[in-house]
């Protein structure tokens, strides 16, 4: 156990001695959890095998599973990455800093553990002012995955960090929710073509517009690989942002989802269970806790809410959340591949489960609890 500092900092204007504070922690091989764009990071000097190591453990986090390494400054790509060709430098021209990462061939001096032993890296300049400037006065790119334990929905409040980590890190910087509140989007490039591995904050749609063709991976939609043995993205084959309660998402036309999940909550609940909806657009279900995810219209707020919504859920001892689901344009996408994964993959088609629940209401239940 270490004795967590936890210190605020002001996200337009990063109080400098703060920073440094934490900067000189990295420097010397200690964690420090800070704020980005999309949600907290959990960071060590991606050059130091040994902090590198703490943050697996403390994490959690199967060994396989390489880490995002963090930049300030497009020089400092040369360090981390072999290969720069022209959709890297359009790509970071584009998108940097933000929510874009890419994964190219590695550089051989970047310690294996941080990739997972993968010739790739994954690498990104986030636009936060607060991430910059640690990682600026750090002096050293920063290894940093989601600054929750392994499988739990990502931090988008330090307190969350505080949940999952207190104890374990050495220093929380605390600037307040993040922006976009999903991971960022990984991209790639180590083929020709390139592949999303994950949906994030930069979609599909904009990627296309630089890149011309960009494939989306099976699994970066949330559909489970069966039998695949080598997942392009180490992080594919892992359950993930699940909350502690079973979720299940209902898809369909919204007026069938509505009806369905509004059934399914009524059976669970009339067999003793507390549930939780996580909603749009103001709809009153009946339930046990309900959190609206905003407009249909605007999938960047649903994304925005999501993690916070979850956890905020499994404080309420909610045992079964029922989610809407959502169209997968823009970040409509990022935001189904964080439900279908946190689902485990229990999806119901709405009309599928309004006829279920008339005709054999007990086949659905099973098929959700699996007993
Ligand atoms: P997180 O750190 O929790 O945001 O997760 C980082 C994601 O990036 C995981 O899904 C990793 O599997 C993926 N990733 C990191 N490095 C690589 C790489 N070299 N090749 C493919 N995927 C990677
Ligand atoms: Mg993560």
């Amino acid at each position: 156990m270490v004795e967590t500092i936890v210190l605020r900092v002001d996200r337009e204007n990063p109080d400098e001695p703060v920073v440094k504070r934490a900067a000189s922690i990295i420097k010397s091989g200690g964690l420090v959890a800070f704020p980005t764009e999309t949600v907290y990071g959990l960071g060590a000097d991606a050059f130091n095998p040994a902090a590198v190591e703490r943050v697996f453990k403390v994490k959690e986090r199967p060994p396989d599973n390489p880490l995002i390494v963090h930049i300030a400054r497009f020089e400092d790509l040369y360090d981390v990455v072999a290969d720069i060709d022209w959709r890297v430098e359009e790509l970071a021209k584009r998108f940097w800093p933000g929510p874009l990462t890419l994964v190219v061939k590695k550089n051989p001096s970047l310690p294996k553990i941080t990739v997972a032993g993968l010739e790739t890296a994954a690498v990104r300049m986030p636009r936060h002012k607060v991430a910059l400037r640690l990682i600026e006065m750090a002096e050293t790119p920063i290894a940093a995955p989601s600054a929750n334990k392994s499988g739990r929905p990502s931090p988008t409040l330090a307190e969350h960090v505080l949940r999952d980590l207190e104890g374990e890190v050495d220093l929380v910087l605390d600037a307040g929710p993040t922006d976009i509140g999903v991971e960022s989007t990984v991209l790639d490039l180590a083929s020709e073509k390139p592949v999303i591995l994950r949906p994030g904050g930069v979609t599909l749609e904009e990627l296309e517009n630089v890149l011309g063709d960009v494939e989306v991976h099976p699994a970066a939609i949330g559909l489970l690989l069966q039998g695949e043995t080598a997942p392009r993205s180490p992080g594919m084959k892992y359950r993930h942002y699940a909350p502690r309660a079973r979720l299940v998402v209902v898809e369909g036309a919204l007026k069938d989802v509505r009806r369905g999940i509004q059934g399914l909550a009524d059976l669970l609940r009339s067999r003793g269970f507390r549930v939780g909806v996580l909603g749009s657009d103001s709809y009153a279900y009946r339930a046990d806790a309900l959190r609206d995810l905003g407009p249909r219209s605007n999938p960047a707020q649903a994304a925005k809410l999501l993690f916070r919504c979850l956890r905020e859920m499994d404080d309420e001892g909610v045992e079964i959340i029922l989610a809407e689901g959502w169209q997968e344009e823009g970040l409509g996408l990022a935001l189904m591949n964080r439900l279908r994964k946190a689902s485990g993959g229990v999806m119901l088609d709405a009309r599928r489960l309004i006829r279920e629940l008339k005709s054999s209401p007990s086949r659905i239940y099973t098929e959700i609890m699996g007993t």
